[in-house]
């Protein structure tokens, strides 16, 4: 028998008295006067603490995803916020441990070391395919959490739902999917499958497809009584005024939206790339990137460097000898750095 998600979150969490605010305490009433935060009384925009629950803009994300307000958690170091918050919220220190595929996303085992969990790394097939009967046998009785990043960073591909679903199915913790690149993806999100299968969390971020990487702005979506504990856990105002604001008005604004645009510069790059003798393998991608193989990666890297072009050195991760990722820029951009492959492989 599965048990409750509640099930897997550290006692002391569970028992935890959270930080109530200023505004948590105050209960309705006509106020016109606030003298319960030591704010300053002088209007310049930020003198007031912001929404500790970001409401107004959890009700836009709500329509925005489809997804109950009470399921949504918001932070506002992005989603790599949300990454410690569910360490924190899930893992003892120096007791339990969770699992990531290899190669992925680095902030996983960053943020693990920081809270002193072990990370196990679980290599992907060699096809980049999701190995869910190695990641089940790597899983213990201290095992609290899998980081599946779907489309995987630095690999581009997306698993198909139904092995996710099937893991979720199978792991006694809880599974992290990871969708910062859901948007570019035509395999669909695993949000509606979170009220069927309680034991996943989704992580969303408005800092890829959204162009917004500088505000900071990230989601995790979960079963109300999991987001609860999120609520608990984070730093109260973990959000500022400016951000929640600006968000907003960017959401409702209808921020311009390149996604076609970077799907089919991705496609067409992909295309060229591939018929050019200096590479050696054009990995599928399901995302803004591209992962792509050479003779000499290293080398490589430093030519684009000295010709004003930078991307993104993977070759040290495991399974990904000699490749380099290469974010799919403007049509110019990307003309630009191939034009630099083409000279390289004369
Ligand atoms: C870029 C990236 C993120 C980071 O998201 P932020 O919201 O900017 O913190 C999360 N996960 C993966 C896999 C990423 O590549």
């Amino acid at each position: 028998m599965k048990k409750s998600p509640l099930n897997y979150i550290r006692k002391n969490i569970i028992a935890l008295q959270p930080y109530s605010t200023a505004r948590d305490e105050f209960k309705g009433g006509d106020i016109s006067v606030w003298l319960d935060a030591n704010e300053s009384p002088y209007n310049n925009g930020v003198n007031r603490y912001p929404d500790p629950h970001q409401k107004a803009l959890k009700e836009k994300i709500s329509s925005l995803f489809n997804m109950p307000a009470e399921s949504i958690f918001v932070g506002g170091a992005g989603s790599d916020e949300a990454i410690d918050v569910i360490y924190r919220i899930f893992c003892r220190p120096a007791i339990d441990n969770a699992i990531a595929i290899a190669p992925s996303y680095g902030v996983y085992k960053v943020s693990a070391d920081i809270n002193d969990i072990d990370l196990r790394e679980v290599l992907l097939n060699e096809d980049f395919s999701l190995p869910v009967e190695r990641i089940l046998d790597a899983a213990d009785a201290h095992t609290k959490i899998v980081w599946i990043c779907s489309p995987n960073n630095p690999t581009g591909n997306a698993f198909p739902k139904e092995s996710i679903l099937d893991l979720a199915d199978r792991f006694d913790g809880m599974v992290v999917v990871d969708e910062a690149y859901g948007d570019f993806s035509d395999r669909g999100s695993l949000l509606p499958e979170i009220s069927s299968h309680p034991n996943i969390i989704i992580l969303r971020t408005f800092s890829k497809a959204w162009g917004m990487a500088g505000m900071r702005a990230g989601m995790a979506f979960a079963i109300p009584e999991v987001i609860d504990y999120f609520d608990r856990v984070k730093y109260p105002y973990n959000m500022s005024v400016i951000i929640q604001q600006e968000l907003l008005r960017r959401i409702e604004l209808g921020t311009e939206n390149h996604i076609p645009e970077i799907i089919a510069e991705r496609e067409k790059l992909a295309t060229s790339l591939a018929e050019l003798d200096c590479i050696k393998a054009v990995h599928p991608s399901d995302a803004n990137f591209i992962l792509v193989r050479v003779e000499d990666a290293d080398a490589m890297y430093d030519y684009l460097v000295k010709n004003g072009v930078i991307v993104r050195n993977r070759s040290r991760m495991p399974l990904c000898e000699g490749a380099l990722r290469i974010t799919v820029g403007t049509p110019e951009e990307n003309a630009r750095t191939l034009k630099l492959f083409k000279e390289y492989s004369r």
